[in-house]
């Protein structure tokens, strides 16, 4: 069966980190099968044999939800998962299913063996959620025809899907959602050299020539995040074309990270904001995340989900039951020096 990937059209909502343009980039580069999936081994290990396994029962996936950080490689793995199962995709997002009907229009529209990827699937109304428990359970549709005393349940009968669910946090998943499904496998953060990997391979799709050096530059920029690596990329290659002859070596990259405002630990302008914030009003923290977001005028969820999660991962700031702490290795990292407790 053909790979098709199906967009239900509907407005998915703003998303702070991904533009229309990206979007598109996005499709030219996102690998298509395992082979070219880049890292997460643990993750294609066990994704591996539950295919395996439902493939020689000729069943249907157990449905899977995935967490992590934006630009990690969850809608890319519902793909790859599709493509191995020979299933067909549709991509949907839990904002954009308003009402239990347009669940319901999804879900019977689908065959048997195909696969429904709903990112940020704990945005999901309840109403619509709860219409997904049995569905998930039972593939079997509840829904309510009519209105007042002569109203009366109807159930049918659905075909053997399976859901990808994507979320940035299983926290603000409801457990009765969670527990529907069969795995929850959650991306970590890539290390350099699988970044370098990914930058080399959007290069030779894109056509871009980057010297080694200079792929290991932008790796170590790029946030342990692929979709951020292939950003750098793009700009460092507007840069190279603008200011050189295309090609990309180390001092190209350096002179487009520097006027991109990126340092080298691949921080941006927000997270020094962010960070500096903390230190100069509340001596390093700790410190709420919504007085973060007052600070900063960063939305709540854009600190949570994007911001933060780095900076955890590199060790410059800790979560801590008051709040948000900045470390000794922020201070260093901004040439600051701590204020002794009074
Ligand atoms: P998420 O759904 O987690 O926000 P995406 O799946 O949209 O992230 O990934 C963002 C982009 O990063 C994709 O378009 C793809 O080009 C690239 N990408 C993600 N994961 C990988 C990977 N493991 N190997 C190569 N490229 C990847």
């Amino acid at each position: 069966m053909i790979d098709r990937i199906v967009s239900t059209g509907i407005d998915e909502g703003p998303d702070p980190v991904v533009t229309e343009q990206e979007q598109e980039l996005e499709n030219t580069l996102r690998p298509k099968d395992f082979a070219n999936y880049i890292g997460q081994d643990r993750l294609k290990q066990n994704l591996q044999l539950a295919i395996e396994a439902a493939k020689k029962r000729g069943e249907p996936l157990d449905h899977v939800l995935l967490y992590g950080p934006p630009g990690l490689g969850k809608t890319t793995m519902a793909s790859v998962i599709a493509h191995e199962m020979g299933a067909q995709i549709r991509i949907t997002s839990g904002p954009a299913i308003e009402r239990a009907g347009d669940l319901a229009s999804l879900l019977t529209n689908l065959q048997d063996g195909d696969i429904l990827f709903i990112d940020e699937i704990h945005r999901l109304h309840r109403t619509v959620e709860e219409v997904l428990y049995s569905a998930m359970e039972d593939f079997k549709l509840d829904i309510m025809i009519g209105k007042g005393p002569s109203a009366r349940s109807l159930r049918l009968d659905l075909p053997k899907f399976t859901i990808i669910g994507a979320t940035t946090r299983t926290g603000a998943l409801s457990a009765p959602l969670r527990d529907r499904f069969g795995m929850i496998h959650r991306l970590e953060f890539y290390n350099h050299d699988q970044i370098g990997q990914i930058i080399e391979r959007a290069a030779d799709i894109l056509g871009v020539k980057i010297h080694q050096e200079a792929a290991g530059e932008l790796a170590k920029r790029s946030r342990l995040t692929p979709r951020i690596a292939n950003r750098l990329l793009k700009r460092v290659r507007d840069y190279a074309d603008v200011n050189g002859d295309g090609i990309i070596d180390s001092v190209i990259s350096r002179q487009a990270l520097a006027l991109l405002d990126i340092d080298d630990l691949g921080l941006d302008p927000a997270d020094r904001i962010m960070l500096m914030a903390i230190i100069d009003n509340y001596k390093g923290g700790p410190v709420g995340v919504e007085t973060i977001a007052a600070l900063t005028a960063e939305e709540r969820t854009t600190i949570e989900d994007f911001i933060e999660p780095y900076l955890m991962q590199i060790g410059l700031i800790e979560r801590t039951p008051r709040g948000r702490k900045v470390t000794p290795k922020a201070y260093s990292h901004l040439k600051r020096t701590p204020v002794a407790e009074a």
